[in-house]
């Protein structure tokens, strides 16, 4: 296999990874200096901020992803590969990948962040993750077939494994797919499945730290700690879950939880590349980058968004792996490598902290800006538009309101499906 990207006078650019970061890296870099290569290992970027509306049958995966070649119509000096990157030579300015090798002459780094499981190689074999559209559409999936099954069950503990739900982890992911999951036990549900009693259904978040939403003032973790019990949620802090043999949760302190769907948002790791010195992988699986985003001891090799560590005084372990720094970091770059090609001095990288938000349910949501803080259907309000604003697409954009609007007034969405492969 060959890449059979074009000879060009202009210098390559190889960006590994159009998430947030790469992606705005892509759509502002110089094309009149570089010919620009994005690889990624799937052919559609994806708005992971909305993944559990999927999980949840509230949206189709096809609103929330866009593909690379759509957005780069008519582009010159731009060449989208699906691949996946394995290694890279530094010395030799090659990257292996799954359609041979690309040489560079800058490359960067994008590649996000994966699901960490801390080492528990039971959890991980059991445990359903949701960092990818297609690990969503996999819950979604999972979620009715468990519903089915619980209709056929014949004793009451297994309808209890069948129909009990534990979410691990109670950052903004948990807290939004259980107050999600608790409004449609609520309301959707019991008109599903007439013949069961959802009140034997339990939603159980589970947190390791002493509040939900910990990265967020006091105020807010009350307010949504609060919202979620109010949902009915059951909300476990200071709890860790050791053990999942696909039935039982068993916690530190040897309580077990019956269920057969345990959803993990408990923690993330950097998507690293084999190919560097030791001493640039940083735990949590990111690389070392200085102000610039330069690979530490490296020349031209660039790392950004999650998968890239940038200590300083303000942020000791980095940058919190969110949208906007990878966004803000893609854009830095975007400039400093117009820089390098003019011979001008470097731009350190600043982050611009814009705030943070997460939603529970309905009229429930928690918002933090700079200077001001706010909860309720205002929140709720805010929260909808800016993610609204940031969905790739008109037409995404378009149906994502729909939608909304739609389940907003009758409670009633029809994407319940199973959609699974055929069996044999
Ligand atoms: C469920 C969920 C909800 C979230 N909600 C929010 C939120 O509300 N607000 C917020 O700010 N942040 C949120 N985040 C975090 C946010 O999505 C990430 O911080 C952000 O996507 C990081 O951007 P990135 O560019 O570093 O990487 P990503 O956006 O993760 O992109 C990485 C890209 O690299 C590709 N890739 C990875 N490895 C390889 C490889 N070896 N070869 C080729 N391609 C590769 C992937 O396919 C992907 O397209 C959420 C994350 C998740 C999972």
């Amino acid at each position: 296999m060959n890449a059979n990207i074009p000879n060009s006078d202009k210098k390559r650019v190889v960006i590994v990874g159009g998430g947030f970061g790469g992606l705005k890296l892509a759509q502002d870099i110089s094309k009149e200096y570089f010919q620009v290569v994005l690889i990624d290992r799937n052919n559609y970027h994806q708005f992971q901020p909305l993944f559990y509306q999927v999980a949840t049958a509230g949206l189709e995966p096809s609103s929330i992803a866009f593909p690379f070649r759509k957005i780069f119509h008519n582009k010159k000096h731009f060449h989208f590969r699906l691949a996946e990157v394995n290694n890279v030579k530094v010395e030799a300015k090659i990257i292996e990948t799954t359609i041979g090798e690309i040489q560079f002459d800058y490359l960067i780094i994008a590649t996000g962040a994966d699901t960490n499981f801390f080492g528990n190689e039971q959890i991980q074999k059991f445990a359903m993750p949701m960092k990818s559209i297609s690990e969503a559409l996999s819950i979604r999936n999972t979620l009715f077939q468990r519903l089915e099954d619980a209709v056929n069950a014949n004793t009451e503990e297994e309808k209890e494994k069948c129909m009990n739900i534990v979410i691990v982890g109670g950052g903004p992911t948990g807290v939004e797919v259980a107050g999600t999951l608790a409004e449609m036990r609520s309301y959707i549900l019991p008109k599903d499945y007439p013949e069961m009693d959802f009140k034997k259904m339990k939603i159980v978040l589970l947190e390791g730290s002493p509040r939900v939403l910990n990265a967020m003032s006091d105020e807010s973790c009350v307010k949504a700690k609060e919202y979620l019990l109010k949902l009915g949620v059951e909300v476990h802090n200071n709890t860790n879950v050791v053990g999942y043999d696909g039935e039982y949760v068993t916690l530190k302190n040897e309580s077990k939880i019956p269920t057969k769907t345990l959803i993990w948002s408990a923690g993330v790791k950097g998507n690293s590349i084999s190919g560097f010195e030791e001493s640039v992988y940083l735990p949590g699986g990111r690389f070392a980058v200085d102000e610039f985003n330069q690979i530490l001891g490296t020349k031209n090799i660039f790392a950004l968004g999650d998968v890239a560590c940038m200590q300083s005084e303000k942020y000791p372990k980095g940058h919190p792996q969110m949208a906007q720094p990878a966004i803000q970091q893609g854009k830095n770059l975007a400039k400093n490598l117009k820089r390098i090609a003019e011979n001008s001095d470097l731009i350190p990288f600043e982050y611009k902290d814009l705030g943070s938000m997460a939603t529970v349910g309905r009229n429930k949501a928690v918002v933090e800006l700079p200077n001001y803080k706010f909860q309720g259907f205002f929140a709720w309000a805010v929260w909808m538009v800016v993610h609204l604003k940031s969905i790739l697409g008109i037409r995404n954009r378009f149906l994502v309101f729909l939608n909304w609007v739609w389940n907003y007034l009758t409670y009633n969405l029809s994407l319940r499906l199973i959609i699974t492969h055929k069996k044999k």
